[in-house]
């Protein structure tokens, strides 16, 4: 169905928020006026605007007072490709600066039908409870049964409460018993991992939050969203991209299908050479595809794979980093061994990523015979000893008393051992902002590492387009050609940090957190997947009437990035912080093309400051008011476009 509207205003979105205190089950509207929309585009770059100007300063992440969002954007939560995306923002738990979490899935979808176009939360039940969202009114219900179970056995309870409409967001025990890196987990397999979120949800007494999906507000041309997804479904094998995360296993197998040595970090990055994992293991895989993981709802590249695994099958998909995490970082490489443990952090919400670094700096430490084993409860940490990691993590994600402390993220863990311990362990733990690394290798790629250093949110693998797809040798034939408009017709080896990668580096942030910011999935879109920023454009008029350029998109991404830079700085985290830990300075890979690659100090401050330069910081990394008035960021600018107003009396509690 083609539906064209005269005006552009309010297509697409609802043009509010739901708002909900769990201390008093009082509920209000957020209105969120249509310029609002247009400057902020929805999504972390609302969320941080929020939390700047409804939040005070040092809060502590886990405090009732501190505010919980889950955002549509005024794009996202569409039937169309890229578009089943939400985003969960709030203070992190590991970093005490800017969290957020994307989501793809069901769950953005039915937010956008929910009546609203996102959820804020505040304060703390006083007893396990869930948060109902239905026809924009957000209301609190009992979860005192609920309280214990796992993700999907909570899942699977409040479908059968509230029926087939419902999708749900819920933490398990390893956010209600607030470890540091406990994620939410939508709809049994979809994650939003990274940054501790579910503990705030723990923290809150929130067990869960219930979407209720109903009508999608209309967009303002269906058919343009209909004819840009049918042109990429065509493409999707023609790109090596996508044709990857299309077929079979999926783009969360990419560690079994060649040789990562120097793209990707093994066993704490104390060496390059990686765990070599089985023969079989993609053949393996792909066997154990159940199904499409049915989960992106009017995306074609159906990316996330579910798999059999010997735990819980609805909780088996792999997303890109988990086989990584725990193959390449802990040498657990059966297969059975890490679908088994992908669905158990579903079902535990827990990030596996951050539990895997901390779980290999402990590895190292213990390897070192640094570490009593009357820490870690007698048992023995070992890399690749299946039986000691098994029960290690387990202990962590269920906060079993004498792992609490590895529950804290790597930085407070070794912060809390005694003195001489402390100094072992402090180079081990690999961690940038307090957020744990990831296992793609920063010292051959030095855009990524760039990216990861002066990234507010900390080291995150989805920030920036990986060098390698600009790297002469290993890049895509592809690579190159929608580069241009982003400064740049060369190849370039991956690990060089010159002028050329700096200025290509800010582009890219600039480009996938304007997607982020609009909600739209990074998977799908540009330089080197099949959506162009001119079918960005394109899916933004369909759903939004808008018309944008690439420069609106950079704007949007760099508003993201100011913001949460601003954030950062209110809440203690300055320009000292935009740094990587001292091993991939002082260790060289010392295996593979990239033999002899790390990061140089000099070189490497040089390019942070020549980053805040290009971005519109002073040196110390503090945003200008010129480049904060040039992006309508400036406070007198936000003041007039939200109001709030009750819509509801007190609820349950
Ligand atoms: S590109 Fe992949 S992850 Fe992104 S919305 Fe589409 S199917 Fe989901």
């Amino acid at each position: 169905v083609t539906e064209r509207r005269s005006g552009t205003e309010g297509f697409g979105r609802n043009g509010s928020l739901a708002r909900i205190d769990l201390a008093t089950g009082r509920g209000s509207r957020v209105e969120v006026a249509d310029d609002a929309w247009r400057l902020l585009g929805g999504s972390g770059l609302l969320g941080v605007r929020h939390l700047l100007e409804n939040t005070t300063s040092g809060l502590d992440a886990l405090d009732p007072e501190a505010h919980l969002l889950f955002l549509s954007s005024a794009v996202a939560g569409h039937e169309a490709v890229g578009l089943a995306r939400c985003t969960v923002v709030a203070k992190s738990p590991l970093t005490g600066g800017i969290g957020e979490s994307r989501v793809e899935g069901p769950f953005g979808i039915a937010l956008k039908a929910s009546g609203v176009d996102g959820l804020i939360v505040e304060g703390r039940a006083y007893s396990p409870s869930y948060v109902l969202l239905e026809e924009g009114r957000a209301s609190v219900h009992p979860a005192g049964d609920l309280w214990g179970l796992d993700t999907a056995a909570t899942t699977t309870a409040l479908e059968a409460r509230h029926g087939v409409r419902a999708h749900v967001a819920a933490i398990g025990v390893s956010g209600e018993r607030l470890v540091r890196f406990a994620g939410i987990v939508t709809d049994r397999t979809h994650a939003a991992a990274r940054m501790g979120l579910g503990a705030v949800m723990g923290a809150k007494n929130l067990k869960a939050v219930v979407v209720m999906r109903g009508v999608t507000p209309l967009p303002f041309d269906a058919g343009v969203l209909g004819r840009v997804t049918a042109d990429y479904r065509q493409l999707i094998l023609g790109n090596p991209q996508t044709r990857q995360q299309f077929e079979a296993p999926g783009f969360g197998a990419w560690p079994a299908e060649g040789d990562a040595t120097g793209y990707a970090g093994g066993t704490n990055y104390r060496t390059s050479v990686l765990p070599t994992l089985p023969a079989t293991a993609i053949a393996d895989l792909r066997a154990r595809v159940l199904t499409d993981s049915g989960g992106c709802p009017g995306c074609p590249n159906d990316c996330v794979k579910t798999f059999a695994n010997g735990v819980d099958a609805g909780a088996g998909s792999l997303d890109e980093e988990v086989y990584a995490a725990f193959a390449l970082g802990l040498s657990l490489t059966s297969t059975d061994t890490v679908l088994d443990l992908a669905a158990s952090c579903h079902l535990w919400g827990i990030d596996p990523v951050s539990l895997s670094f901390t779980l290999q700096a402990v590895c190292e430490l213990a390897e070192s015979e640094e570490l009593p084993v009357s820490l870690t409860n007698g048992i023995a940490p070992r890399f690749g000893d299946e039986e000691a990691l098994l029960a290690l993590i387990e202990g962590i994600a269920t906060r079993a008393p004498g792992l609490e402390w590895l529950g804290e993220g790597v930085a407070r863990a070794v912060a809390s051992l005694p003195d001489a311990l402390r100094e072992v362990a402090e180079p081990l733990a690999l961690h940038s902002k307090g957020l744990e690394m990831v296992s793609f290798e920063p010292r051959a790629s030095a855009g990524q590492a760039l990216a990861w250093a002066v990234s507010p949110l900390g080291p995150r693998y989805e920030l920036v387009e990986h060098d390698i797809d600009f790297d002469p040798v290993d890049g895509p034939a592809h690579g190159l050609e929608q580069m241009a408009e982003f400064g740049t017709t060369e190849w370039q080896p991956m690990g060089v940090l010159d002028e050329t990668r700096i200025t290509r580096t800010v582009a890219l942030l600039d480009l996938w957190s304007g997607l982020d910011t609009l909600g739209i999935c990074l998977f799908a879109g540009p330089p080197v997947r099949e959506l162009t920023t001119d079918q960005i454009a394109r899916l933004v008029a369909g759903v939004t009437g808008w018309t944008i350029s690439t420069q609106d998109l950079l704007d949007w991404g760099a508003r993201r990035l100011l913001l949460m830079r601003l954030y950062n700085l209110r809440e203690g985290l300055d320009g000292s912080l935009d740094t990587l830990p001292d091993r991939f300075f002082d260790r060289a890979i010392d295996a593979g093309r990239h033999r002899g690659a790390r990061l140089d100090r000099d070189t490497f401050a040089s390019a942070v400051v020549r980053y805040y330069d290009l971005t519109g910081c002073d040196p110390d990394g503090r945003p200008t008011a010129a480049r904060l008035d040039e992006l309508g960021l400036t406070s007198s600018s936000l003041r007039h476009d939200i109001s709030t107003a009750p819509t509801q009396k007190a609820g349950p509690s």
